[in-house]
């Protein structure tokens, strides 16, 4: 018989912004281990599109979906008692929706300052909120709060981004420092340069392409399957004993100069 330590089934996991990119496969990866995925996203026609996909590759029983700004904490309140009470329990949160935007800082506006922080870090703690009132009546749970290499690294023209990915390494801190005596572990992924929808420009730029390469001791760019792994671990028994790390998915980029 095979190990069941990184076995997920029947364990609800809900993981944000999944209608595409590191979410997605993030999902499909949740859903391979055998967990029920929650899929989710803002734009409804999108989330609808992987939402077929997964039904057909999974089958309609194991794969949900539901549809909220992050942002606003009515609409996350009311999203994760839908859940809760269409689906079941969340077992595994992944905290993964964001966003980019790439401007000096003296000519950033503070919607945009705000925007960001609210949709990459605010997020967190809401939804994070709201799904572990339900971990600690039970006793148990998995949050997995997405971050970035720009956790560690500042670059020009991303501050908000940095600023928020930075916060969510002390977010998942104090979660850990409230929550894990309720067993709950609260970790999170920090991904380097991974090819998606939000970096297709950086791709498309051959400057920039030329630089990660050189910069990335792994000499490559990540794909959105690099994550899986330490995804499918951190949401699994596996990892019942690891409380507050962030962890480099990022081929040596923060540890090389
Ligand atoms: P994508 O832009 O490909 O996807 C973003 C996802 O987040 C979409 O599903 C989108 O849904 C959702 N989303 C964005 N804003 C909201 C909102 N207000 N409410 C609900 N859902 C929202 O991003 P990536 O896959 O590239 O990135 C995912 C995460 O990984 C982010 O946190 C990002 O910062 C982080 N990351 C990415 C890296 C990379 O190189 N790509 C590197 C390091 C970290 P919709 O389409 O409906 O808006």
């Amino acid at each position: 018989m095979g190990s069941t330590l990184f076995d997920l089934t029947g364990r609800i996991a809900l993981i944000t912004g999944s209608s595409r990119g590191i979410g997605k496969a993030i999902a499909r990866g949740l859903a391979e281990a055998g967990a029920t995925v929650v899929l989710h996203g803002k734009d409804e026609r999108r989330l609808a599109e992987t939402t077929a996909e997964f039904e057909a590759e999974f089958g309609a029983q194991t794969v949900k979906s539901v549809a909220f700004d992050v942002t606003d904490a009515e609409a996350v309140a009311r999203g994760i008692r839908t859940v809760e009470s269409e689906t079941g329990p969340i077992r595994i949160l992944v905290n993964n929706a964001g966003v980019q935007h790439r401007v000096p800082l003296l000519d950033l506006a503070v919607e945009d300052w705000d925007r960001v922080l609210r949709t990459n870090l605010t997020s967190a703690f809401l939804v994070g909120r709201e799904a572990a009132r339900g971990m600690i009546e039970r006793g148990s749970g998995k949050i997995i709060n997405i971050a970035s290499v720009q956790t560690d690294l500042a670059r020009p023209t991303i501050a908000p981004y940095t600023a928020s990915k930075g916060g969510v390494r002390n977010l998942t801190r104090a979660m850990t420092a409230e929550w894990a005596e309720h067993d709950i572990q609260v970790n999170a992924i920090a991904p380097g340069y991974i090819h998606t929808e939000m970096t297709q420009n950086l791709v498309d730029d051959e400057s920039f392409n030329s630089w990660i390469l050189g910069r990335t001791p792994a000499h490559r760019w990540g794909t959105t399957a690099d994550i899986v792994g330490p995804a499918v671990w951190l949401a699994s028994d596996g990892a019942d004993f690891v409380n507050g790390q962030v962890i480099f998915i990022d081929g040596g980029m923060t540890v090389v100069v």
